[in-house]
């Protein structure tokens, strides 16, 4: 087992527990190392940091960057970056500030179907209204009877080609791997395996292109074991991170309790070969 997870979210984003709430759960589940990733915002962090040292963990500094690549949303992992970084946060800004108008759309769509009321419900679910996104649409949907979770609102009403989604730019490529190094931190692909499932899945030859992409850009880690992936995968994108010279990561990407494939801490080990990312940064710490 890993005494790493480093990829998980607080009510900051679309997580349900907040920050220290979310650390205490960790630290009582055996995590010594863990890394907050909130969806587009970084205000999680302090409070999270101040649980971490009550309960004696490490806390990581993390983020997790909506990008637009080709016209698949991918999502990419910055960790040990500097929250108080002026290029990150206006970068996260800008991501953050087109939230509320696609909000407003993905309402009307769904509006047209009958399903009214939908926004201010949604607002309802979201603690920090910057974020408001498809989580908190989906857990309104479930509140109001028109889906048993979550995960099944997501496959009726959510995906591409079903009437709540709506089309949307986030970030560049470019962009956000350049925010993440420019305070310093560790760009990680995350959840790989979640983009070539599902409805608008990209093939794997345009995956092999956004990682060798990723790694031109400067993107160093990618996630082998998540909480998304199966056995089969963890195994796929550990010959993936050798093939394009990434360091494997490791994240549950745990939202709350029974609403996730994986609660925190239990990430089972990486297949073997795999150079971890906090080799990264031991490595220098050891030096200091
Ligand atoms: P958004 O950033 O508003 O597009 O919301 C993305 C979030 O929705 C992800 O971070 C997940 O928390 C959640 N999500 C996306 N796809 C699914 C799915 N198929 N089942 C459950 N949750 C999902
Ligand atoms: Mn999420
Ligand atoms: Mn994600
Ligand atoms: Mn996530």
């Amino acid at each position: 087992m890993l005494d790493y997870d480093l990829h998980c979210h607080s009510s900051v984003s679309d997580g349900l527990l907040a920050p220290s709430d979310l650390v205490a759960r960790a630290a009582g589940r055996g995590v010594k190392s863990l890394a907050l990733t909130d969806h587009d915002d970084v205000a999680g962090l302090a409070e999270a940091a101040a649980a971490a040292r009550q309960h004696g963990i490490q806390l990581i500094n993390g983020v997790e960057i909506s990008v637009s690549w080709r016209g698949h949303t991918v999502h990419i992992v910055g960790l040990r970056i500097d929250p108080s970084c002026a290029q990150l946060l206006e970068g996260l800004r800008s991501v953050r500030s087109s939230r509320g108008a696609r909000a407003q759309l993905m309402a009307e769509s769904l509006a047209k179907t009958g399903i009214g009321g939908v926004l201010e419900g949604a607002y309802r679910h979201a603690s920090n209204p910057d974020i408001i996104g498809r989580t908190h649409f989906a857990r309104y949907l479930v509140e109001a009877g028109y889906a048993r979770d979550v995960r099944s609102v997501f496959d009726k009403y959510l995906v591409k080609g079903k009437p709540g989604y709506v089309p949307h730019q986030w970030a560049a490529l470019p962009d956000a791997v350049g925010w993440i190094r420019s305070c310093g931190g560790i760009a990680v692909v995350a959840h790989p395996g979640r983009y070539i499932a599902g409805s608008g899945r990209m093939g794997k030859n345009n995956l092999r292109e956004l990682l060798s992409e990723f790694a031109a850009l400067g993107g160093r880690g990618i996630e082998v074991v998540s909480g998304t992936h199966t056995p089969e995968q963890y195994v796929e994108f550990a010959r993936y991170a050798g093939e394009f010279g990434l360091l494997a990561s490791c994240g549950s990407d745990f939202h709350g309790p029974g609403e996730s494939y994986r609660d925190l801490g239990c990430l089972p080990d990486f297949p073997p070969g795999c150079r971890p990312v906090w080799e990264a940064w031991e490595a220098a710490e050891e030096l200091e």
